[in-house]
């Protein structure tokens, strides 16, 4: 079987988890890692390259695998590398979606590649099931719900707060909620009534730790409009129980398909690793791209786009075999 020659682009954790992603794809083949470091910065097995090598690999590669920082490396990397590859990114800055398109879609088109914006979980799967849902009961309500799951941004932004040397944030649903809904009843919820939000804090000695705990509440767009509890930790504590990854959420939708019918839909994941999975949903969006390109498509597209026949190694007999 010829193999799909992958390029992973960035080696943060999604490059991590595309690298053991592409590993277990018995159809893929890794050709390298191409990263902005210098290459005896990374710890891995594979072949390491810097990414000002990259163009040189135009032809013997067939998607690159974007796994970029959305806040800015995906604005450069993206339109730059869907000129010369086939790609597939998790842009999640999700109200500049519809910028970030057709900024790629520009570029793709010029070099006859197609480019797969904004897979994952959220956007990506979730998304799948927010239009699956919509599209069966146009008439209902859907909510997304998210975590219990670490929330890299919010982290990011306590650890800015002078006097803190390290942070960890937990998203955590309102379970009350969450039963309400799954029992059928519309809910008409605000930011605060659906999440909390959760923070793990290592500060300096001399810190004043109210003042802190202040500046992290009433931050605006990040706490200000959740309930917000904060625990000060040790560093020993921070790395002990709270260095892993883990998330997850679900989609609900409580539709109506007759005056009197109320019909729920439920999509939910529950994850030990948000990179790892995340990953793994843009290694199985490659081989879709890499199929689609070969019959002609270009430009970019989203997870909507995609059959979901393509995404798998299976063949299409094996794949009706999952009808029975
Ligand atoms: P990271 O911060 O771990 O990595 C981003 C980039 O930073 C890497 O590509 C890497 O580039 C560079 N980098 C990583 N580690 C180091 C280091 N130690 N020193 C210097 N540079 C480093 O981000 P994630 O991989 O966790 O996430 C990437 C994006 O994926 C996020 O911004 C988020 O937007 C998105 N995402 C989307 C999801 C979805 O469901 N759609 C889910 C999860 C994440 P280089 O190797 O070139 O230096």
């Amino acid at each position: 079987m010829e193999k799909i020659k992958i390029g992973i682009i960035g080696y943060g954790n999604l490059g991590k988890g595309a690298e053991k992603a592409v590993k277990l794809s018995k159809d893929m083949e890794l050709v390298g890692i191409f990263t902005r470091r210098n290459k005896s910065e990374i710890d891995s097995d594979s072949n390491i390259y810097n990414i000002s090598e990259l163009e040189e690999f135009k032809g013997d590669i067939d998607v690159c695998i974007l796994c970029g920082g959305s806040a800015t490396d995906l604005w450069k990397q993206g339109p730059e590398i869907a000129k010369n590859f086939n790609t597939v990114d998790s842009f999640d800055t999700h109200a500049k979606i519809p910028e970030y398109f057709s900024q790629i879609d520009g570029s793709a088109k010029s070099g006859n590649n197609l480019s797969l914006i904004s897979t994952g979980w959220d956007p990506g799967l979730f998304s799948i099931h927010r239009l699956f849902s919509q599209s069966i009961m146009p008439v209902g309500e859907t909510y997304t719900f998210w975590g219990k799951g670490v929330s890299q941004g919010h982290g990011d932004a306590i650890r800015q707060i002078e006097g803190v040397k390290d942070a960890v944030q937990y998203t955590i649903p309102v379970e009350k909620v969450i039963s309400e809904i799954q029992s059928g009843n519309i809910l008409d919820l605000t930011t605060r009534d659906k999440h909390i939000r959760e923070c793990y804090v290592v500060v300096e000695e001399e810190a004043d730790k109210n003042k802190i705990e202040n500046e992290i509440k009433s931050m605006p767009n990040y706490f200000s409009d959740y309930d917000t509890y904060v625990n000060f930790v040790s560093e020993d504590e921070l790395k002990l129980n709270h260095s892993g990854m883990p998330h997850g959420g679900r989609v609900l939708r409580i539709g109506k398909t007759s005056e009197n019918i109320k019909q729920i839909y439920e999509f939910k994941l529950d994850l030990g690793s948000n990179p790892e999975f995340t990953s793994a949903i843009n290694v199985a969006y490659a081989r879709a791209v890499y199929r689609l390109n070969k019959e002609g498509t270009k430009g970019a597209i989203s997870v909507f786009d995609v059959p979901v026949s393509y995404l798998s190694i299976i063949s299409p007999e094996e794949q009706r075999r999952l009808l029975l």
